[in-house]
């Protein structure tokens, strides 16, 4: 049957506003003079850095970003909640301090790694480097350790003789491997990231590390003065994900997801690690719901703790929400700071590059054109991967990322907003096409995935 174009007109004119047809053309305008034009984005990261600060997982900090970002997406019109999972033990930094005592005496500048204890009271000690091949040979015989200070590499080197070669020390000395006074805080005890260590560890700043290890290449003795206090929150104690839903229609069963990490280590504000990520997705969901249209599937929005431990909140998200894994169709995870986004890693899972390009083509213009089949490692979409979802990280401009990443000068002037708002339209364009894709998806395929084999 053909209507005529006044029946088609007067039944466009008679659908509820919500449901009006509109054209995807239109939509993406709105998006993008939403997120360019009317961007809450800045004001809100500067919420997050400078007011909350530095969000810990276990800490109050973090429980009050929670908190802030739930009301953020209730405000918005969402439906947001909070999904708890408990950790061991929360651990907070109180001092650190160090001074190099001879052969010369100046001070030293360090922090403590996360979750490790203090030292009992001031520390005088002999330093000895476990980093040189000839100090291993010492390891292995035993005799160097007890009540030492031991500069090490991250990852203990097990000797035959004994099980832990640092147990005995006093305190282990890190590299924090940046330059320019950057200090580090990351990944010292990957397998039970919120037990109480044993032994202290710190990390010094690299220029303060090698002038340690010239002075013992060199045959001094050095001797140093180091007192470090941290605290130990007994557990377990609960933490929390951050979740919130824009309601599909027809689909809306399924589920297409943006997430980022609210959590952030501590020596800074944890703003380009990851409250430039978390803001793009509350902004996202300012746009789409600003939009006052429903989408086919339903599109949420999940703010991850956790992931500087191990991606520890989105393991137990996905572990929560086994049953309906299934039914979570496709997601989009931004973790590279405050560069914009100039693609998809797409792990080798072909069919969907011509997918994503379709997806994205209403933001080529803003230079997203560099999705590839690569890798991406370290951030959350790995979780849902694990179960089949296809999930992918950004690819994104890296500006100063290796330079903030963990250290003391991740802070909110670090922040580009025209970046961001860049990466906010991408994310919201980007979800509202997947959202409203006519057919089914793919799953992620492992197999695909491992023909990349060694290559990313
Ligand atoms: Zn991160």
């Amino acid at each position: 049957m053909h209507r005529s174009l006044p029946a088609i007109l007067l039944t466009a004119l008679c659908l509820p506003a919500q449901e009006k047809a509109r054209s995807s053309e239109e939509i993406f305008d709105r998006i993008r003079s939403e997120a360019y034009e009317g961007s809450e984005l800045m004001a809100r990261l500067q919420h997050l850095c400078d007011r909350i600060g530095p969000r810990l997982t276990g800490s109050e900090q973090l429980a009050a970003a929670n908190l802030w970002t739930e009301a953020q997406f209730k405000s918005f019109g969402l439906r947001a909640w909070q999904e708890p999972w408990e950790i061991e033990n929360g651990w907070r930094r109180l001092s650190a301090q160090a001074r190099l005592v001879a052969p010369v005496e100046r001070a030293l500048t360090l922090a403590a790694g996360g979750w490790t204890p203090s030292t009992q009271g001031l520390l005088s000690a002999e330093v000895v480097d476990f980093t040189r091949p000839r100090r291993e040979r010492d390891q292995r015989e035993g005799s160097m350790v007890e009540g030492r200070i031991l500069l090490t590499g991250r990852t203990p080197r097990v000797g035959r003789a004994v099980e832990d070669p640092f147990a005995d020390c006093a305190l282990r000395l890190l590299d924090s491997q940046k330059p320019h006074g950057l200090l580090n805080m990351t990944r010292l005890n990957s397998g039970t990231p919120y037990a109480m260590g044993s032994t202290p560890a710190a990390f010094l700043v690299s220029e303060d590390f090698k002038l340690i290890q010239r002075l013992l290449d060199a045959d001094e003795q050095v001797l140093m003065e180091v007192e470090i206090a941290n605290q130990f929150m007994p557990g377990p104690i609960e933490v929390h994900n951050t979740v919130a839903d824009l309601e599909g229609s027809d689909l809306k069963e399924e589920i297409v997801f943006a997430g980022a990490h609210l959590d952030s280590w501590d020596l800074g504000s944890g703003t380009t690690d990851n409250g430039t990520g978390s803001m793009v997705v509350l902004e996202a969901a300012r746009i789409l719901a600003s939009l006052d249209i429903k989408p086919r599937r339903t599109i949420r929005f999940i703010l991850f703790s956790g992931e500087e431990q191990g991606l520890n909140g989105s393991k137990e998200y996905v572990k929560q929400h086994a049953a309906e894994m299934e039914r979570h169709s496709a997601g989009l995870v931004m973790d590279i700071g405050t560069g914009s986004l100039w693609g998809l890693s797409l792990h080798n899972q072909t069919p969907f590059y011509a997918l994503s390009e379709d997806w994205f083509r209403p933001v080529a213009d803003l230079n997203f054109d560099a999705t590839s089949m690569r890798r991406q490692g370290g951030t959350d979409h790995l979780s849902f991967q694990a179960a089949s979802v296809p999930a992918f990280a950004f690819i994104q401009d890296p500006v100063e990322y290796g330079l903030t990443h963990h250290t003391q000068s991740d802070t909110y002037d670090k922040a580009v907003p025209e970046n961001l708002m860049q990466a906010a339209t991408v994310m919201a364009t980007g979800l509202w096409a997947i959202a409203n894709h006519a057919g089914e998806l793919p799953r992620f395929d492992a197999k695909l995935e491992a023909d990349l084999g060694g290559r990313d």
